[in-house]
């Protein structure tokens, strides 16, 4: 009898600054972290446009200096976000490439050479980083590569999510499942747990992650038979490595202007060059407590040469270093959970290797010294890429015995045109880290007499001010029958599945009237590249 071949998945962690992919390899019974063209294991998530062709990863990364109005980073910033959004437009301003507003206030990136003119959603900058990395795994295992687990931040919202599987799906990927990236981490970190020695008890770990555009705080458990559970998550997803480079080139900025007296605040070429060097300076200053930024003719032909120390970098991002914690704090209570009671404490993500971020990590849980036995830049898809092959019925017996209970990240709630309720007010249907998949139903009664139909407006978020929260759709229920206010009763129900994304229905009890909305995408998919 002839031996199936069985399908590879791969698993992506596609990260602000770097993305990842990695794979199940049977015939070594382990994963492996798969390296690009370029010979690298992360590829940085960078796309640029020289007037002829399309680059993507390490070529884009290598001209953005010479050419940076056509070179996109951080495009993850913009997945699923509206253009109108405050943050986006905070971006936006520090960027050198150029967004605009498109259809449905979708942010657009433009790439200008000459007279032409070419615009991108960023589903489709991130489809072509995700396509890259697929080539690589193809070029690498040989075969044909569709079925994908893609990581998202534990804090993406279900537009970002679903803006990440349109990614996936324009990059020609099958997208079998979205997972947190804390939780990817921890399915590294317990299976190298779990091969290497036996569960004695059921742990609660911990999982601090920081990479170069978001922050994520997840609280887990692993089960002694290998059941990982969710507890809680918190973080930002605003908050991590670049947000240090900018606090640094803000004040080499300073120094140059004060010293040389010009402005080079409005040089983009010269922003560029200084972002990078202050990048490269950052990493110098986790293993050294000084080091020297040189620039030539950073602006109007003037050399740029300073000093910078480990103190001073500290100083200028103590702000953030000092939110983290609080983020680390806010997660341990919102799943009940005292730091004592905290087995592990698992940092990941680049901006992890920052000493200041270890020591107070270390200083707040009281001396605990930290687990860094996953590789910070790698654990994410690799975990990813065990949770493909556990998808498929790939892998050995510990992949395969992999249970994973995921939770929701913010609470998800409504405001229904029923008496008494405030202008504003959101009744919370799913409150924030409910485990999921899950499905939860509630009832209203109509508000007029003769009432026909119903406005349901879906919301995200932890106030109880719905113009506090994020908007994420409304519909309408029609066919309500004719009856004195009060008297018709509607049932809503909201379902989210393993990727965390949210279908709501509701139905009119007394005629089973019925309309539904998926939290949809926020642009319509095209395939032009
Ligand atoms: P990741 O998304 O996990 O690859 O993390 C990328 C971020 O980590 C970028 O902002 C890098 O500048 C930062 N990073 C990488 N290595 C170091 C290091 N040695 N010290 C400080 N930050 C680092």
């Amino acid at each position: 009898m002839s031996k199936r071949v069985r399908e590879t998945g791969i698993g992506i962690d596609l990260g602000t600054t770097y993305s990842c992919v990695a794979a199940w390899f049977d015939q070594h019974n382990r994963v492996e972290i798969i390296p690009n063209q370029q010979g690298n294991k992360t590829t940085p998530s960078c796309v640029a446009w020289d007037g002829t062709n399309i680059l993507i990863g390490e070529p884009a990364m290598n001209q953005i200096s010479r050419n940076s109005k056509n070179t996109v980073f951080d495009v993850k910033r913009l997945m699923g976000s509206r253009f109108d959004d405050s943050r986006v437009q905070e971006d936006i301003k520090s960027w050198p490439f150029e967004v605009n507003e498109g259809c449905g206030k979708k942010p657009m990136v433009v790439f200008r050479h000459d007279s032409q003119e070419k615009k991108f959603s960023p589903e489709e900058i991130s489809s072509m980083i995700l396509k890259n990395l697929k080539d690589a795994a193809k070029a690498y295992l040989g075969t044909t590569v569709t079925n994908a687990v893609i990581t998202v931040p534990a804090y993406f919202i279900d537009q970002q999510r679903q803006a990440t599987k349109d990614a996936g799906k324009l990059a020609g990927l099958n997208v079998m499942r979205l997972v947190s990236e804390p939780t990817s981490a921890a399915i590294a970190y317990g299976l190298d747990k779990s091969t290497n020695m036996n569960f004695p008890k059921e742990k609660t770990f911990l999982i601090f992650d920081m990479g170069g555009g978001t922050f994520d705080v997840s609280l887990l458990n692993i089960s002694k038979s290998g059941v990982i559970s969710v507890i809680a998550v918190g973080g930002d997803t605003h908050l991590g490595g670049e947000d240090f480079d900018k606090a640094m080139v803000n004040y080499c900025v300073q120094v140059f202007n004060k010293k040389e007296k010009k402005d080079v605040s409005k040089n983009a070429r010269a922003l560029m060059r200084l972002k990078l060097a202050c990048e490269k300076a950052k990493r110098d200053l986790s293993s050294t407590t000084h080091t020297t930024i040189d620039i030539d003719f950073l602006h109007e032909g003037i050399d740029f040469s300073m000093t910078f120390s480990r103190a001073k970098f500290e100083e200028l991002n103590a702000n953030f270093f000092n939110i983290c914690i609080k983020h680390v704090e806010n997660c341990l209570s919102d799943g009940n959970v005292h730091k004592k009671d905290v087995d592990d404490v698992v940092i990941v993500g680049g901006s992890t290797r920052i000493p200041k971020v270890q020591q107070m990590l270390t200083e707040f849980f009281d001396g605990k010294p930290l687990c860094r036995s996953i590789n910070a830049d790698e654990a994410v898809a690799y975990g990813a890429a065990v949770l493909a092959a556990n998808l498929l019925s790939n892998g050995n017996e510990k992949v395969q015995d992999l249970v994973l209970l995921d939770v929701t990240p913010l609470s998800l709630g409504i405001w229904v045109e029923v008496k008494d309720t405030h202008e504003d007010d959101m009744s919370v249907v799913i409150p924030r880290n409910t485990p999921i998949p899950t499905t939860r139903e509630r009832n209203y009664n109509t508000r007029y007499d003769n009432q026909e139909t119903m406005v349901i407006k879906v919301f995200q978020g932890e106030s109880g001010k719905t113009k506090e929260n994020i908007f994420l759709n409304s519909f309408r229920l029609y066919g309500i029958p004719a009856a004195p206010a009060r008297e018709q009763k509607i049932n809503v129900c909201f379902n989210i599945d393993a990727n965390g994304i949210l279908i709501v229905s509701a139905e009119v009890k007394s005629n089973g009237s019925k309309n539904c909305i998926k939290i949809d995408k926020t642009g319509t998919l095209s395939n032009r590249w």
